[in-house]
């Protein structure tokens, strides 16, 4: 082997377990997985893998998305969450068993063109103010039933909260309320719930809940004490070096930390080219010896530097996590002024992704 031990670890069985509470949190609707982005950074293919006795959907942004869960071996139908970009695309969804989520009324023509045998299923957004995708409510009521004949049994109407995390925010009552009527008045089912609404507006559970974050073990925005999720993905690097600087002497980049006294400094082999935040503010935590220690300086592109004096024992090629099983993504984000989101989907290839069971 050569090179550095930079390694995003992805337990599998975590993702399996935390899908599992998930989805018992609404017994009377189906979950979907959502494994856009490369499954938020973990790798699609073997999310995808590992949910197949769970999951009887998956959910992904776009067609190239889907089809290369296709060319993997992926065999459940594939919703796509922010549709088709033409008529030919349409086609090819019915014939790799994509649904296609319809948001513009263009999109139900396309779908009339083709003969009705070859037409794939669909879901239909309704844009009850997040006012991103989907046929406002204004007009929903005059093209569903232009486009009467191309609604089947199993067509759903979705939509997405702005705000599913805030518990006490009534926005989500009104479009939630919004929906449920416009998809009882039409004999419709509804998709209304991402993760947060999932586990904390019970009645945003429709025909079908789309299952994000939490399944990758995030629950920080999550108000429910009965969920014990797992972090799925564990970032860890080596110490690559380690020296002692005086009080007064810098660290990095612009001379922006100064120690404040005789310090012990570890370089760890990863940097923003890796998706570690270079916004990260001095003091983000990562974990070594079962104990935090504190980002100095600023993240450079390859390497980052941490405070170790209060560690003895430290040795070059020790391993530090950056966020995982002991330190939450939630709070690394938090330090650099982003969501967990942002950063799980920002771990670059150079990371190489390894697969544990448990
Ligand atoms: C990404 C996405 C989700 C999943 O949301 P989480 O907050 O990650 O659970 C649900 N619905 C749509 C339309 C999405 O784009």
């Amino acid at each position: 082997m050569f090179g550095r031990s930079t390694y995003a670890q992805i337990n599998v069985t975590a993702a399996i377990d935390n899908f599992r509470q998930m989805s018992a949190l609404a017994v009377n609707s189906k979950t979907l997985a959502v494994i856009k982005a490369d499954a938020y950074g973990h790798g699609a293919i073997a999310i995808a893998n590992a949910l197949s006795d769970e999951a009887e959907r998956f959910a992904v942004a776009f067609t190239d998305e889907a089809v290369h869960l296709r060319e993997h071996g992926i065999v459940q139908p594939i919703l796509l969450l922010e549709g088709v970009m033409s008529e030919a695309e349409m086609a090819l969804a019915y014939e790799l068993n994509f649904w296609v989520m319809l948001h513009r009324s263009e999109h139900f023509e396309w779908l009339r063109s083709l003969a009705p045998s070859q037409r794939p299923k669909v879901w239909i957004k309704v844009d009850t103010g997040m006012h991103r995708l989907g046929i406002g409510l204004d007009e929903i009521h005059s093209v569903l039933p232009e486009f009467d004949d191309l609604l089947i049994e199993g067509t759903v109407l979705c939509s997405h909260l702005a705000c599913a995390d805030e518990k006490h925010n009534s926005f989500n009552i009104q479009q939630s309320k919004q929906l449920e009527e416009l998809a009882l008045s039409h004999g419709l089912g509804f998709s209304m719930a991402n993760s947060a609404a999932l586990s904390q507006w019970p009645m945003t559970h429709g025909s079908w809940n789309r299952l994000g974050i939490a399944l990758y073990g995030c629950a920080q925005s999550i108000h429910n004490i009965s969920l014990i999720l797992k972090p799925v993905m564990t970032l860890t690097a080596p110490i690559i070096a380690l020296r002692s600087i005086e009080k007064g002497e810098s660290v990095g980049y612009a001379q922006s930390w100064v120690a404040q006294r005789k310090t012990t400094i570890a370089t760890v082999a990863i940097g923003y080219a890796d998706g570690y935040p270079r916004h990260a503010r001095v003091v983000t935590p990562a974990w070594l010896y079962h104990q935090r220690i504190s980002l100095v300086g600023r993240v450079s592109m390859d390497m980052i530097t941490f405070d170790v004096t209060n560690l003895a024992q430290v040795e070059v090629k020790d391993r530090v996590e950056l966020w995982g099983e002991h330190l939450s993504v939630e709070e690394v984000a938090e330090c650099a002024s982003t969501i967990s989101y942002e950063l799980l989907t920002s771990v670059s290839p150079r990371v190489k992704r390894r697969y544990v069971d448990g």
